[in-house]
């Protein structure tokens, strides 16, 4: 969920093979990986800026400012799109 939404289901595993939503794909490069841990002198990935007030939401895609793959279309909140067996995504990309 992101700003109150479902932006992406599936089952477990290809969730976590494979994340479509921008917003599940940053969560999941943000996780720990103890078999790889990070030098001291490198920072664990974050995603940039903050989640916005649900005061200030427009009409556009509620993960666009901080989506590094917005596009045009990205004005315009998304619907749910199916995205194969059991898997569904709101994002433009898989329109
Ligand atoms: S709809 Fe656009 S801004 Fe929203 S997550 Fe998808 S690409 Fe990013």
């Amino acid at each position: 969920m992101y700003a109150g939404k479902i932006v992406e289901q599936a089952p477990v595993n290809p969730l976590f093979e494979a994340p479509l939503h921008p917003y599940t794909q940053g969560l999941m490069a943000a996780i720990p990986k103890m078999d790889r841990p990070v030098p001291a002198n490198r920072r664990l990935q974050a995603i940039s800026g903050i989640v916005p007030s649900l005061y200030e939401l427009t009409t556009a895609c509620a993960f666009r400012s901080r989506c590094n793959f917005q596009f045009e279309r990205c004005s315009e909140e998304p619907p749910i799109f199916e995205a194969g067996p059991e898997r569904s995504v709101r994002c433009w990309r898989h329109e």
